[in-house]
């Protein structure tokens, strides 16, 4: 056989080797037995072998591969990934139709799907082959995890057939563990003497952050694709058909898909999945029900959280009985003062609950809370449960009344409670528990993302006084670090150095993570891009903010407050000369050279070659330093090495360091 005959060959076999994947992992229909396969598959590997330069990344072989990770990538999503209303109640479904059906002025037609409680992830195709998988994050920026997500059988690392229209699709999908492979890992685990997983949702989350792609692997992820969030092209205009099309094109697509012409036949969707959902070999926790029409969904458009389009129906909470051992009361980082259930601890969907909140005082006097009592705990889509009534026939007289504390748990200082509010604050400003919470919130990855400021130390720098607000931060050395207990040069020394990188944040995160109450990413991220910069923000007033869509009084009414006081002034004074990033500096990345990999050769002129790198990795691509046939570009510089004949010689192709710039700079074409 000489190497045509074997490329020809090896191509046959992945050709075969990916059917009979599609029909055994994403089908379930296996064609052929289990020998037949391994034969099919030794095979290929033996000819991969004896030819190892036709050996490419989307082989069925090559599914496994590469060394642990040190650390994620984070890349930028092409289309934010916004996560879905959603509602308990099928009032607010029928509201939303109506709402849909005044906006484009007649019926429509709704897909609607099971929703899978798993890990939302963006997939990206390139010619037909997967190129690039990420996580969510924080729906701008995710994780890069391309290398896990292939170990998931169910996910074809080429396309069955071409489809033009398909070929450079981003498909989105939700990874989950089946209940069965989630026993199975729990029950390994506890084995080992390793902690649990509290549910299906948390191990397949867990395992999607593993470094180790051959540690993934053997966990049994599987994954349903659900959404194309931009038309594919002229021939899909519907997003129920794109789906179809690429459930016969290798995807797993969620399962029990279906098209509603009417409400009625979305309810009767909702009714006929409420107690069969049970019996699915997966957690379904409700319905996504989507207007089915690209065209249409453009016209709804989106609020500043989600899309108008869609909304996510989740079946009621289950519920538990259990018994109130005591009620303890926590401070947070805006001084609000919350009473905490402590329970007997009790298993409800699949989770051991020890904790539910309570809310607020009128909350447990309104619903007669007492301690000793029985009480009725329900999980609904919060994290944490919370106590929803009394068994009061389970009364035995030893019940006692809860006290409310007039002082605050942790500074002692008078709780004060304002009229038109529910809740006891701390208005200490100086109170350690708002500190600490402060500057958690402040290290938080969604904010400045320190890496080791974690919750034992943080208690610790408080404690003791050496951090009291959170420009505190940056003057921490590593001496100081190292005195602390537990805490080691080499961790001080990281510590710090994280820090110091927080420093370049952009004023986004920045914002976010100064923790004014009620502005949460979205909102940061509105006010960064309307305003510009903190002078701007803190002298707007109420109507600068009411012309802005997506911030509404109780946003501004916070703003305002916040910057009225001389001490949140000056923590950001202080913060601005440390550094940090007060002014938005508009750069929207896009991923154009997604799952593209370049090589740099000879001397840039403008940049070092690192920061080259940096940027291509920043737009989704992978800088390498060889040349091979994977090589999709290569960027020449003044006195190019040998790089440059062996890119000529196997066809890549060559740019110069001016193209590459201007490449950059029009996010694509060169
Ligand atoms: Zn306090």
């Amino acid at each position: 056989m000489n190497k045509r005959e074997a490329k020809q060959h090896i191509d046959r076999l992945r050709k075969e080797i990916n059917k009979h994947n599609y029909h055994y992992y994403v089908l379930n229909q296996p064609l052929i037995g289990d020998y037949e396969y391994d034969q099919l598959y030794k095979k290929l590997q033996d000819l991969e072998n004896k030819y190892p330069d036709l050996i490419s990344p989307e082989s069925p072989t090559q599914r496994i591969g590469g060394q642990p990770l040190a650390g994620f990538k984070t890349i930028e999503h092409s289309v934010r990934m916004l996560s879905l209303d959603n509602t308990y109640s099928e009032q607010e479904v029928r509201d939303f139709d109506t709402r849909v059906r005044k906006q484009l002025g007649k019926r429509v037609v709704y897909e609607v799907t099971l929703k899978v409680d798993g890990v939302a992830v963006a997939l990206h195709y390139r010619d037909s082959v997967f190129k690039l998988g990420a996580t969510r994050g924080d729906g701008v920026h995710g994780d890069d995890i391309t290398q896990n997500l292939r170990t998931i059988r169910s996910l074809p690392l080429r396309m069955l057939s071409k489809d033009r229209e398909l070929a450079n699709i981003e498909v989105r999908g939700e990874v989950f563990l089946s209940k069965k492979a989630f026993t199975d890992l729990n029950r390994q685990r506890e084995k080992q003497g390793m902690p649990l997983f509290a549910n299906p949702r948390n191990a397949a989350a867990g395992t999607l952050k593993l470094l180790d792609a051959r540690e993934v692997a053997h966990r049994g992820l599987d994954m349903f694709i659900h959404t194309v969030p931009r038309q594919p092209g002229p021939h899909y205009h519907s997003h129920y058909d794109t789906l179809v099309a690429l459930g016969t094109n290798g995807f797993k697509i969620i399962p029990h898909i279906m098209q509603c012409k009417s409400l009625d036949e979305v309810f009767q969707y909702i009714d006929k999945w409420r107690n069969a959902r049970e019996a699915l070999e997966y957690a379904v926790d409700g319905l996504v029900i989507k207007v089915d029409e690209f065209k249409e969904r453009e016209r709804l458009g989106y609020t500043i959280k989600s899309p108008r389009w869609a909304i996510a129906y989740k079946y009621p909470a289950r519920q538990a009985v259990t018994q109130l051992q005591s009620i303890s009361v926590q401070v947070g980082r805006t001084g609000r003062v919350t009473p905490v259930a402590n329970l007997d601890p009790v298993l409800l969907s699949g989770t051991t609950v020890a904790h539910a909140t309570l809310h607020n005082e009128d909350e447990i006097r309104r619903k007669d809370i007492r301690l000793n009592d029985y009480v009725i705990i329900e999980k609904g889509g919060e994290i944490i449960p919370k106590v929803v009534g009394v068994v009061k026939e389970r009364r035995t007289g030893k019940e006692k009344k809860f006290k409310f504390p007039k002082k605050c748990p942790v500074c002692g200082e008078g709780l004060v409670r304002l009229p038109e509010e529910a809740d006891w604050r701390c208005v200490n400003k100086s109170c350690p528990a708002q500190i600490k919470g402060a500057i958690l919130h402040f290290a938080s990855r969604q904010a400045m993302d320190i890496h080791g400021l974690g919750y034992s130390l943080v208690n610790t720098l408080v404690d003791s006084g050496i951090v009291k607000s959170l420009d505190e931060v940056y003057r921490l050395t590593a001496a100081v670090l190292a005195d602390q207990e537990r805490m080691g040069t080499k961790s001080a020394q990281n510590l710090i150095a994280s820090i110091e990188k927080s420093k370049e944040k952009p004023f986004e995160k920045v914002l976010y993570g100064l923790g004014i109450p009620n502005i949460g990413m979205n909102a940061s991220h509105v006010l960064v891009e309307s305003f510009g910069s903190i002078d701007k923000i803190s002298q707007a007033k109420h109507e600068d903010f009411s012309r802005i869509s997506g911030i509404g009084d109780i946003i501004a009414q916070s703003i305002i407050d916040y910057f009225k006081s001389k001490k949140n002034r000056q923590v950001i004074e202080n913060l601005r000369r440390i550094g940090l990033n007060f002014v938005h500096k508009k750069s929207r990345t896009t991923l154009f050279l997604a799952g593209k990999t370049l090589v740099f050769t000879g001397e840039l002129e403008s940049m070092k070659r690192a920061d080259a790198q940096a940027e291509v990795r920043k737009h989704g691509g992978q800088p390498a330093s060889a040349v091979s046939k994977q090589t999709d570009l290569l960027v020449c510089g003044a006195n190019p090495g040998s790089k440059y004949n062996k890119a000529k010689k196997l066809g890549v192709r060559i740019i110069s360091e001016k193209e590459f710039l201007k490449m950059l700079k029009k996010g694509g074409k060169a």
